[in-house]
């Protein structure tokens, strides 16, 4: 074969530890200082209620201190940038976030203002894995505030060769706080995370109590019955493996939280808030899926 010459295995893992012993890049810093605007939209978004917000940030918003808008530079020395242009070279155009898994070090108040650095952590692979032969990259995270750690995160991503099958869907993130749920559905239990403490019920699962702080949480099974309580009918773009258009619901489980699906089987001329549904179990390549059917 002639042309360009070819990335294999060994430049990847070349360019992997080339890139890894770079260490940390140069620190980029955060547009806006932790504010309470951001902290109310937040805590409003997600429905938490906890009163020490906004004098505090909750800690999982860490990474959106840093955040780099809707255009975002990324500075020259980059590990990650760099590490996927090898991987898009070689064929790896497609990514999906595997994992992540964040350490607060402290809480965060109004006024601080972050900086992120980040370094290359580890590049596994190929693996085969659903969606195709991919490499694992993971890079770790500090934030900071002044030359204070405040928090680290390791995040890790899948870049693979995507199939050329119709009908791949991209699976959904598995955690450690998820993983009960996906063990529920495979076995056709909707389940609730719930506080083992209080018995607050909470969704998405989340590894503490916005209620009363305690951590190990344990789960409730749901009736599955609810009613919408938003809805969006998808037009486009088009979804791998879906018609559309179709219709993503947030149903309010009677146990009072809600939940996102598809809802199935309906007509998106005839969907309406507060309309009854019930709970259909899809199976869906490695995963079941909760959807929504009309009641
Ligand atoms: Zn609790």
């Amino acid at each position: 074969m002639t042309g360009p010459k070819q990335v294999g295995r060994r430049e990847i893992l070349a360019a992997a530890r080339e890139l890894a012993e770079q260490g940390e890049c140069s620190p980029r810093v955060g547009r806006d200082p932790v504010n309470e605007p951001m902290i109310n939209n937040w805590t409003e978004a997600l429905g938490d209620r906890n009163s020490a917000y906004p004098a505090v940030a909750p800690p999982a918003m860490i990474q959106v201190w840093t955040m780099g808008g809707l255009h975002p530079e990324r500075s020259d020395d980059d590990p990650i940038g760099r590490m996927i242009e090898v991987l898009d070279a070689a064929g790896y155009t497609s990514v999906v976030a595997t994992n992540s898994e964040q350490t607060y070090h402290r809480l965060l108040k109004p006024g601080e203002r972050l900086s992120v650095t980040s370094h290359l952590a580890d590049v596994a692979g190929p693996k085969q894995t659903a969606l195709g032969e991919g490499y694992f990259v993971t890079t770790h995270n500090t934030w900071w505030s002044g030359d204070e750690a405040v928090g680290e995160m390791d995040w890790r991503i899948l870049k693979f060769k995507p199939r050329p099958k119709p009908g791949v869907s991209v699976p959904p993130m598995v955690s450690r706080d998820t993983a009960f749920f996906w063990e529920g559905t495979r076995g056709n239990e909707l389940r609730i995370q719930q506080c083992a403490a209080c018995g607050a019920l909470r969704h998405p699962p989340g590894p503490m109590c916005p209620r009363c702080n305690a951590l190990d949480p344990t789960y409730t099974v749901s009736s599955g019955l609810g009613e919408v309580y938003s809805y969006v009918v998808h037009h486009h773009p088009q979804v791998p493996g879906k018609r559309t258009p179709f219709v993503i619901a947030l149903v309010e489980l009677e146990e009072g939280v809600r939940m996102l699906g598809e809802l199935l089987d309906v007509d998106p001329e005839q969907v309406k808030v507060g309309l009854p549904v019930r709970v259909r179990f899809v199976p869906s390549g490695e995963f079941t899926l909760p959807a929504w059917e009309a009641r």
